[in-house]
């Protein structure tokens, strides 16, 4: 029997305020006197049971991140989920308009304190952690164009990469183009939701806008077999997130997860968890699904890791140590 809590894994989905363990969110809002009753289950876990009520819990739990202190023990909070779930590599997105309200100089006071957060980690795990700023597609170009230029300055260090959450049916990807060349041209790693919950267009027409090398979820792509050609073509890398597509619905069950197809039809998947608690989910459960519903061996999970290590925004140094680690 293999012990999937151990197997070394790597990261490349994980959103931080998605990440945040439940138990972490109550000690805050206690110790700030926020009243969050009616955001858990008795169990402690988050509760929702639609897709407005997920939005409205993960909106009341975010209410308690407010300071750059709370992110830095945020950061530390998820680092350490991760690294008990034997994460040694995890890219983590971070948003500027959540995080000082897109105001440069306040965000550099929050990416100082999650660097500081993931610093710490790293000395007590040894975990190793990289950032991918996001813009928010619903809140429009401009923004998401301001936001690529806060993020162009502040970029370096932990920060690595530059991407896109939101609502995917807001406006389509062409909007957004001058962001992410922006960013592109300041060195960052470039990756987009695409093809979650909008179907295999909104792929093409990412990956005919923004020069990203990764598409996050991208699993809509199977609707289409000349996409998926072009993704393995290309050498596209998915962020998958098997468990938060089936908490969402977008696929029903596991065994209809196109993971499998379309990593045999040769395209570079990889495994995130994306906001693991709200989708009653970690790394271990991830790793122990596909190895139940699709028989992936350990070896099909070191190759998989060796792919979002070569796929992850990060120095060569970094990359060669942690490909060592999947040999
Ligand atoms: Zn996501």
């Amino acid at each position: 029997m293999i012990d999937w809590k151990t197997v070394p894994k790597t990261e490349l989905h994980l959103h931080i305020e998605g990440a945040a363990p439940p138990d972490f969110i109550r000690m805050l809002a206690a110790e700030k006197n926020i009243d969050l009753s009616g955001s858990f289950k008795d169990d402690g876990s988050y509760v929702w049971t639609d897709f407005a009520e997920f939005l409205q819990t993960y909106e009341r739990a975010c209410s308690v991140l407010q300071t750059p202190d709370d992110f830095r023990r945020l950061t530390e909070a998820v680092l350490d989920v991760s690294a008990a779930n034997g994460v040694i590599y995890t890219e983590m997105f971070l948003s500027p308009d959540f995080c000082g309200g897109g105001d440069l100089g306040a965000w550099k006071e929050y990416l100082a304190a999650m660097t500081l957060g993931a610093k710490n980690s790293k000395t007590k795990h040894g975990i190793e952690t990289r950032f991918i700023a996001t813009c928010i597609r619903h809140f429009g170009p401009d923004n998401a164009e301001k936001t690529a230029e806060i993020v162009a300055k502040t970029a370096g260090g932990l920060l690595t990469g530059f991407g896109q959450g939101g609502e995917e049916r807001h406006l389509s990807a062409g909007h957004f183009a001058r962001a992410f060349k922006i960013a592109g041209d300041a060195g960052l790693g470039l990756t987009s939701h695409a093809g979650e919950i909008l179907g295999s267009d909104s792929v093409r027409e990412t990956l005919d806008a923004f020069d990203v090398t990764r598409i996050g979820h991208g699993v809509r792509a199977i609707e289409d077999p000349s996409l998926v050609e072009r993704l393995a073509a290309e050498g596209i890398v998915l962020e998958v997130c098997p468990g938060s597509n089936i908490a969402l619905d977008v696929f029903s069950k596991w065994k209809d997860h196109p993971i499998a197809r379309l990593r045999d039809a040769g395209v570079k998947v990889t495994v995130s968890t994306d906001d693991p608690p709200y989708f009653y989910t970690d790394m271990t459960r991830e790793y122990r699904k596909l190895h139940e519903t699709f028989g992936w061996s350990l070896e099909d999970f070191q190759d998989m890791n060796k792919t979002a290590m070569l796929a992850a925004f990060c120095d060569d140094d970094t990359r060669q140590r942690m490909l060592a680690k999947f040999e």
